[in-house]
């Protein structure tokens, strides 16, 4: 096989399939070899329950990035965002709801429900954030510099960041207190409500081994504002036919660039040569020869079980060894014979508090207490619930009459200190499913089949390292130029012609497709210098 290809990609996740396709338009042989039956990585649908299309991981889009889906021709290969609104709905113990979403004139009716100075003073906040997400947002399609040898390419990145931190003026003070600080503190100053604080707490904790009080939680609040659908700022949506719907329109992209992409094809090693990347050996004893390999697996994966630990500066291997994968998510796929009836807005017939993410959650020190638990290493007593139900918006995943409903939970921690998850899965399903029913009676009783995905079953199906949803925990000190290692940024690792264009690299994990861009960009920036 030498020869035939100019670059392997290891890993058929959104990413490696974004990456494989703007490779593949640049002219370049693509192999992609994904270890699984289908591509997509955590961005997939599968049939998992009969006549149900299961988005079986990530399960909500809006960061993807729309020059992507222009470059690609996304929506001619069929992917399709359906909006969201109202976006979120809160019930409440006491009977009382919160829903909130685009429409701002929902938000101030529903906000002033529970406080009338939080519904004026919430506009602020999210144009506070807009302002962070300014700042941010155009990161994303950077390549960070290496703090230590920035070079002339990396000088002028800072300089433009400097100078876009200027231009915040007297807000600079709060975007770095949101870029590093604890959600809990900032939501506390902004509002009183107990009901509203924890419905945004919920943005910041999402697949974080962390509470809101923690610093470096806030993070991910203005992800709330980020991204878009259809040109709505900030509005999530259901990709149609599940999230596998983006990853089949990718793959059909890259292949239509030329890619060729193949299936239960796992990498079992990467080939150097004197230092070079030379290719790679599968589990079934085939090698493929290329000069260029990118990893879309996660750096834990790449470094230490892909290569040899002699192939690796011991420096680098003690860096990679110090990533956090830490993780305490945990997701159900259910399908139901009918809708939850809540207590708070009765009815099974779909309705506004069906829509958008069903956040179980009722105060701050609920999600502190469900965080407590985990930390000494117990799956939380009364878990943090976010459930989207995708067949209300979009009809086709699920046969008529039915509902298919994603139930995503923190916090399950990754390391038990008693027992096993094999031991643990049905349990704590179960303990989810009657809080839920605390909520709306009829729900446990409405289950046809379930789907429990522990942090250890994401582990073994994604090969994410420590069930981690990011690859790699997405605090400050693992992002932007620290991401997936200081001195290693901008997707090139110690090995020549070997890459990384996932969730490890910079901007991380959610299902934006940045990372897998980002590196085809410097992939042939390096191909173009070095001939
Ligand atoms: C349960 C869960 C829920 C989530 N919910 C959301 C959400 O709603 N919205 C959102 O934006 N993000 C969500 N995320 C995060 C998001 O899905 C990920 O950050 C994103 O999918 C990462 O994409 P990727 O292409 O970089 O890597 P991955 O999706 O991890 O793909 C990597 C691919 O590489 C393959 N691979 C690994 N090792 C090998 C090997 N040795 N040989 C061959 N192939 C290999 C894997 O099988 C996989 O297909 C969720 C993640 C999980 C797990």
């Amino acid at each position: 096989m030498a020869g035939k290809y100019d670059v392997i990609v290891i890993g058929g996740g959104h990413n490696g399939l974004v990456a494989a396709a703007y490779l593949g338009r640049a002219g370049r042989a693509v192999l992609v070899l994904e270890r699984r039956h289908l591509v997509g990585g955590a961005c997939v649908t599968e049939e998992t329950f009969p006549g149900f299309k299961v988005s079986t991981a990530a399960y909500v889009n809006s960061l993807f990035r729309k020059e992507i889906v222009r470059d690609l021709d996304l929506r001619r290969h069929g992917f399709e965002v359906l909006a969201r609104s109202p976006s979120s709905f809160t019930p409440y113990p006491d009977g009382r709801s919160l829903m909130l979403g685009p429409d701002s004139a929902l938000n101030d009716r529903e906000i002033s429900k529970f406080s009338r100075r939080d519904a004026e003073r919430y506009p602020r906040y999210e144009a506070m954030l807009e302002r962070v997400a300014a700042l941010v947002e155009p990161t994303i399609g950077m390549t960070p510099p290496d703090l230590q040898r920035p070079g002339l390419r990396g000088l002028m990145t800072l300089f433009g960041l400097g100078r876009a931190y200027r231009r915040l003026g007297a807000g600079a003070s709060e975007a770095v207190e949101v870029l590093t600080g604890a959600a809990r503190d900032i939501l506390d100053r902004w509002f009183e409500s107990p009901e509203l604080k924890s419905t945004l707490a919920t943005d910041a904790i999402i697949g974080a081994m962390a509470s809101p009080s923690m610093p470096g939680t806030a993070y991910v609040l203005f992800h709330h504002v980020m991204g878009e659908t259809d040109g709505r700022r900030g509005v999530w949506g259901y990709v149609r036919g599940g999230m596998g719907g983006l990853t089949q329109a990718l793959a059909a992209a890259a292949r239509e660039a030329g890619a060729e992409i193949r299936c239960e094809a796992e990498v079992e090693r990467i080939l150097v040569d004197r230092g070079r990347a030379a290719g790679v050996a599968l589990a079934s004893g085939e090698e493929h020869r290329a000069t260029i390999v990118a990893s879309n697996a996660d750096a834990h994966v790449t470094f230490t079980r892909l290569l040899g630990r002699a192939d690796l500066p011991a420096d680098f291997l003690a860096a990679v060894d110090r990533i956090s994968y830490a993780s305490a998510s945990l997701k159900i796929n259910v399908a139901l014979a009918e809708l939850p009836d809540f207590r708070a807005v009765p009815g099974i017939e779909p309705g506004p508090q069906h829509r958008g993410t069903i956040h179980i959650c009722p105060d701050l020190d609920y999600i502190e207490r469900a965080y407590d638990d985990a930390k000494y290493g117990r799956p939380s007593e009364r878990p943090v619930l976010e459930c989207t139900i995708p067949s209300v918006v979009d009809p086709t995943v699920a046969p008529p009459g039915r509902h298919l409903m994603s139930m995503f939970v923190q916090y399950a921690p990754y390391s038990l200190a008693e027992g096993t998850w094999d031991a643990w899965r049905e349990p704590f399903a179960d303990r989810c499913f009657a809080l839920l029913d605390e909520y709306a009676p009829n729900f446990s009783r409405s289950v046809i089949a379930r789907q429990v995905l522990t942090p250890v079953d994401i582990e073994r199906t994604f090969n994410l390292t420590g069930g981690n949803i990011f690859q790699g925990a997405m605090t400050p000190g693992q992002l932007f130029s620290f991401r997936p290692v200081p001195g290693h940024t901008g997707y090139r690792t110690p090995i020549r012609g070997l890459y990384l264009c996932g969730a490890a690299a910079h901007p991380g994990g959610g299902v934006m497709g940045a990372p897998g861009w980002n590196a085809a960009r410097e992939i042939l920036r390096d191909r173009r210098r070095l001939g």
